[in-house]
């Protein structure tokens, strides 16, 4: 075929392939003109999803007359006037190309005027073909309507998701542009029914308790910090306030919302010990800075940027929430259990160290009363099993044995019970796939526990022998690949069926790996559709990840599918998928477990040919065997 220009037609509706996606990239465009044009008040209507209509109703400045028409046209803006400005972007729009775009794939209807002018301007256009600009009656402002979004562009129109999927794109759209934006009053109808009403002008707090509810809003603290050019401000939600995803993590850069991996990590790592595992912090923040200090023009739809600085912003970032969390009271109102105490980086405080011991005591207490009414354990009742002696190994966390009747007498009494381990609140059990899972019928105390936990991290049990230390992550990780490859080996992994199919944005080799792999990736219940661009979406999810955001887990299976199973200590590549399943899905090192919990990971001991190593080699439990430590000791 010979080379030939595109026609301008092709060339707008190439450009809309990149830049609307769905309905909820249309609110976006207009929205953001919207603010663009100074609006104090926007209106957004959407019908059936936003796939029949979305119409954004502003006060802004409006158009003249006799620009109208070039409003329209593909690159043409009000914006950029010289290449200088492209690196100093103010406005959320610059490229001039989302209405040339957004008319070239649907019907759109403009209504303009501006204040000096006694009346307003309309143009129709019906799939990139414009009417004649023609005088209406229309307050001043612009009013955009969009009708049968993709009407011409049958496989797009295919695309479109059930009305709720579409609407909560719509709406967290919506949310992304309203947020940072408080002083703009925002409404959005959706079939006539009011979803959000925001009133200009209320304090940021406000705004957010609109949009996420009072739960959240009542539980943010206030971050700000100035580090010369770049200022970081807003909310982080308190640790009780956590998510099993990393959703309602905002971040806005000079009231632009942003995606950013490594600020996102930042955050995680200020929560670090703050947060069980898995468990990610509520954040609304913004960064103000220069805007010569960042290119906004590396995206399409502008969601990621590149700073010039990201490592001083990480560190900016990181040190201004350690900080506040150090000199915050974070104790009032989280449970205990969500505190890892064991972690070197978690933020530590003597009093609280000495209440979780004191929890651990009174809870060995409870075990040991609930076996022979406060006598010895050493003499547990016969039906009982045999116990491991909790009366000596508890010693090590109180003063010397006094030697009287009761092991514990020496330990000073609180007037009011503090909380035991068995009455905290049980970790989400959907946490630990596999554990706890054959007994959960079974009240709670009714088996001896058979280990102690220490440090929140290994297991300390005893056998004929001696005495064996188990590293809880690894023998966990083992027992889950065994039953996963169980599993795999009679048919399939049980899925879970997204709700709403989650579009997940790749490296252009992310995607080509993801879908040349999609038939192993099914095996494991992760169910992959191309989506365009370097766009897939995510249908299902392994069953016994339930916990865990599903874009997390196919990002994690990223990873052994870029290398195509090709590492040399592996067998093949579902057996690597299985590996970085286990692993992800398995309880961790600094996860606090209930009795039992610990009981039935033991119990399940015996599922597993190789109980000592753990899938990647490592050993999942250290024997001292009773000659040793007896040598160790000098007994003989
Ligand atoms: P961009 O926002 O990148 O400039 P658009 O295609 O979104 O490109 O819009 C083209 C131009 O139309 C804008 O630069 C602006 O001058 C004008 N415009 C669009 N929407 C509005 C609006 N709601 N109010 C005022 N002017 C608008
Ligand atoms: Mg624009």
């Amino acid at each position: 075929m010979p080379i030939r220009l595109l026609s301008q037609s092709l060339i707008n509706k190439i450009a809309a392939g990149e830049v609307i996606e769905r309905p909820a990239s249309v609110l976006k465009e207009l929205v953001e003109n919207s603010i663009d044009a100074g609006a104090t008040r926007i209106d957004v209507t959407v019908q059936a999803g936003g796939s029949d209509l979305v119409r954004v109703a502003d006060n802004g400045c409006g158009i003249p007359a006799e620009e109208m028409p070039l409003a329209l046209a593909a690159h043409a803006t009000s914006k950029l006037a010289d290449v200088d400005d492209l690196f100093r972007v103010a406005t959320l729009g610059f490229r001039g190309e989302a209405l040339a775009s957004i008319a070239e794939v649907s019907r759109l209807v403009i209504r303009s005027r501006t204040a000096n002018s006694p009346s307003g301007t309309q143009i129709e256009v019906v799939g990139g073909l414009a009417s004649p600009p023609a005088p209406c009656g229309c307050p001043v402002g612009t009013t955009i309507e969009v009708s049968n979004l993709f009407f011409n562009t049958p496989v797009r129109r295919k695309f479109l998701r059930s009305t709720q999927t579409e609407l909560g794109h719509l709406s967290e759209a919506f949310t992304r542009l309203a947020l940072p934006m408080p002083e703009v009053h925002f409404t959005l109808r959706h079939n006539e029914r009011t979803m959000f009403e925001l009133p200009g002008g209320e304090p940021w707090q406000e705004r957010i308790a609109r949009l996420f509810g009072r739960e959240v809003a009542d539980a943010l603290i206030w971050v700000e910090n100035s580090d010369g050019q770049v200022r970081l401000s807003g909310y982080v939600g308190h640790p009780s306030q956590n998510r099993a995803n990393n959703r309602l993590q905002y971040l806005f850069l000079n009231r632009r919302a942003i995606r950013d991996r490594s600020l996102q990590h930042a955050l995680g790592e200020a929560y670090r010990g703050l947060l069980m595992s898995g468990r990610f912090p509520v954040a609304f923040l913004s960064l103000d800075m220069p805007p010569d200090l960042v290119d906004v023009n590396v995206h399409p739809t502008k969601l990621e940027v590149r700073f010039q600085d990201s490592g001083r912003l990480y560190s900016h970032l990181l040190s201004t929430l350690r900080n506040k969390f150090l000199a915050t009271d974070l104790t009032s109102r989280v449970p205990a259990s969500a505190y890892n105490y064991e972690d070197p980086t978690a933020v530590h405080d003597e009093a609280k160290t000495l209440e979780v011991r004191q929890r651990v005591v009174d809870w060995a207490k409870g075990q040991v009363s609930s076996w022979g009414g406060g006598s010895r354990a050493s003499s547990p009742p016969a039906d009982s099993g045999r116990p491991l002696e909790l009366t000596r190994l508890s010693r090590s966390w109180g003063p010397a044995d006094t030697g009287e009747e009761d092991p514990f007498g020496n330990i000073p009494d609180q007037a009011t019970p503090s909380p035991t381990a068995e009455s905290a609140p049980p970790l989400n059990p959907g946490l630990r796939p596999g554990i706890g899972d054959a007994n959960r019928s079974e009240p709670h105390t009714s088996r001896p526990v058979q280990a102690l936990q220490v440090h929140n991290r290994y297991l300390i049990t005893e056998n004929e022998a001696g005495v064996e230390v188990i590293d809880q992550h690894a023998l966990h990780e083992r027992i889950l690949y065994e039953q996963l490859r169980g599993r795999i080996e009679s048919g399939r992994i049980e899925a879970q069926t997204l709700l709403v199919p989650e579009a997940v944005h790749l490296t252009p080799q992310e995607c080509a790996a993801v879908l040349e792999h999609r038939e192993v990736l099914a095996r494991l219940g992760v169910r992959v559709e191309a989506f365009g661009g370097d766009t897939v979406l995510l249908a299902s999810y392994p069953a016994m990840l339930a916990n865990i955001d599903p874009v997390e887990v196919l990002r994690e299976l990223l990873e052994p599918l870029l290398s195509g199973g090709k590492t040399p200590d592996r067998r093949d590549l579902l057996d690597e998928l299985l590996h970085s399943i286990a692993c992800k899905a398995a309880i961790k090192a600094g996860d606090r477990l209930t009795p039992d919990e610990i009981t039935s990971l033991l119990e399940q001991r015996h599922l597993v040919d190789d109980a000592h190593h753990c899938p990647h080699g490592r050993p999942t439990a250290l024997v001292f065997t009773r000659e040793e430590l007896d040598k160790q000791f000098k007994r003989v």
